[in-house]
């Protein structure tokens, strides 16, 4: 028996890529200049500690398409960054943003540290570093590349980024958007912390209320009392399970890399965030069974799993005993290849990263806009009282026979919010995007969304390359 091959993340997106570009005409080398990734920028710098020691980083930042331009991605803080990894997650941000129609080649970076084990002093010399490093080689910019948060990352980080930028760069008009992700005092958007979430529970909505997509999986139609395990509580899986569970869901499991929660009734997902935060992890909850091996509590019984964690989190080793009827991939490639054939052929629904994460980026595009135009949108504040427009609007709801929400009423009274503006734009694209990738899917007569989200990628980015011809 030969030696088996390390998994290769990259390799497992270009075989999807493959195997959706089997259902379409596309010339081979237009297809190979579509699968490779235009740069790949690795590098090492020193970080001084406090002791007099020294600790040697290593970055990476890779553009994998420059089809369109700036390219767009997340930096990962995580001990597990490497080539593979960041070129796998580079290839798939072209895809995502092809097929949710948002104007950017796919690019990503990351620096190869747990940022749990360093200071804020220490994580922000090497976020300045890192950033610095980019800059000396033109890897950032508004209008060149533009990076936000990933795993490990957040808005404070960006805020240094940011801060970073402009230091070595005051002429640039625009400086504020060589970055996504900021925070609102450094001109970020209202609405792009909660934002993959809030993708990904529209994505899972949608999923869930074609009737004879849920007729073939024996699920009801629409969220209420839909049974959710998912694997990761940070910033996805949290808003993603918050969103979910207001929407009438039950969350059922939740897995963390230091142990997992299991509680059939439900679980209420601000108490256990609260307790998480407080004791750095799940142990000690009584309002659930504490699961010490949570890896395990991906193959309970659930209707929907939502891995909202790392890569290759459900392979061939565990897909077999998954029992989930929906997977909703929250996370980039939780599912490998391999896995993902299994659970097709055990009839298994998987919502695809490239599209059900892609909230996070169509925010960061408003953002991104938002900062070129250096305009400032209407603030949530409350400045009226409701009160005094009541009897107003009792009247315009007798006189059309229309009847408002109290949201809608809100609304009508203020004006739109910047809030209003992101989420509005969000729930379009990711509304849009679905029924387009799953009218694709049944067009073409394919078992998968996943297929069907790379055809519809594929051709975009098709026309774009063969409009651009070649240089020189
Ligand atoms: N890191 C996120 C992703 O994987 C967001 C990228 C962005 O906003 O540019 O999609």
């Amino acid at each position: 028996m030969g030696e088996q091959k390390a998994y290769s993340f990259f390799d497992d997106v270009c075989k999807v890529v493959d195997h959706a570009a089997s259902h379409m005409d596309i010339h081979p080398g237009l297809l190979d200049q579509i699968k490779q990734c235009n740069s790949i920028y690795k590098f090492n710098f020193p970080l001084r500690n406090g002791d007099g020691t020294y600790q040697v980083i290593e970055g990476y930042r890779v553009q994998h398409s420059t089809h369109k331009l700036p390219v767009k991605g997340g930096i990962r803080y995580s001990s597990f960054v490497n080539e593979d990894e960041v070129k796998g997650l580079a290839a798939l941000m072209t895809y995502k943003c092809a097929l949710v129609n948002i104007p950017y080649g796919g690019a990503k970076g990351g620096v190869t540290i747990d940022p749990t084990k360093y200071t804020v002093d220490q994580l922000e010399k090497i976020t300045r570093r890192y950033t610095s490093e980019l800059i000396k080689k033109k890897f950032i910019g508004p209008a060149i590349d533009v990076p936000a948060p990933d795993y490990g990352t957040g808005s404070r980080e960006m805020a240094w980024i940011v801060d970073t930028f402009e230091a070595f760069n005051p002429e640039v008009i625009n400086a504020k958007g060589c970055v996504t992700g900021k925070p609102l005092s450094q001109h970020g958007i209202d609405g792009r912390t909660e934002a993959t979430g809030m993708g990904v529970f529209i994505g899972i909505r949608e999923a869930v209320s074609v009737k004879e997509d849920m007729d073939a999986l024996g699920l009801t139609v629409g969220l209420s009392g839909k049974k959710i395990i998912v694997q990761g509580l940070g910033n996805v899986g949290y808003y993603s399970a918050k969103f979910l569970q207001e929407a009438g869901a039950k969350i059922i499991g939740i897995a963390e890399y230091n142990g997992g929660i299991w509680n059939e009734q439900g679980i209420d997902i601000e108490d256990i965030k609260a307790y998480q935060i407080q004791n750095k992890g799940f142990e000690g909850y009584k309002k659930g069974e504490f699961i010490a091996d949570s890896k395990t509590l991906l193959t309970y019984p659930c209707d929907i799993l939502i891995p909202a964690a790392l890569e290759n989190q459900v392979t061939s080793e565990n897909a077999n005993e998954i029992q989930a009827r929906i997977i909703g991939e929250a996370a980039n490639g939780p599912v490998t290849q391999d896995a993902n054939n299994i659970l097709l052929e055990k009839g298994v629904m998987i919502i695809p990263d490239m599209y059900l994460n892609a909230g996070g980026v169509t925010v960061s595009y408003f953002e991104w806009l938002k900062n070129l135009s250096r305009v400032s949108f209407g603030k949530l504040e409350k400045r009226y009282d409701m009160k005094k427009y009541e009897a107003l609007l009792e009247n315009i709801e007798k006189a059309t026979g229309d009847s408002f929400s109290d949201e809608q009423k809100d609304l009508i009274v203020r004006g739109a919010s910047e809030r209003d503006l992101v989420n509005s734009g969000l729930e379009e694209t990711m509304v849009t995007a679905y029924h387009h990738m799953n009218g694709v899917k049944k067009e073409k007569g394919i078992k998968d969304l996943r297929t069907a989200g790379f055809i519809v990628a594929l051709e975009r980015i098709a026309i774009s390359y063969m409009d651009l011809g070649i240089f020189p």
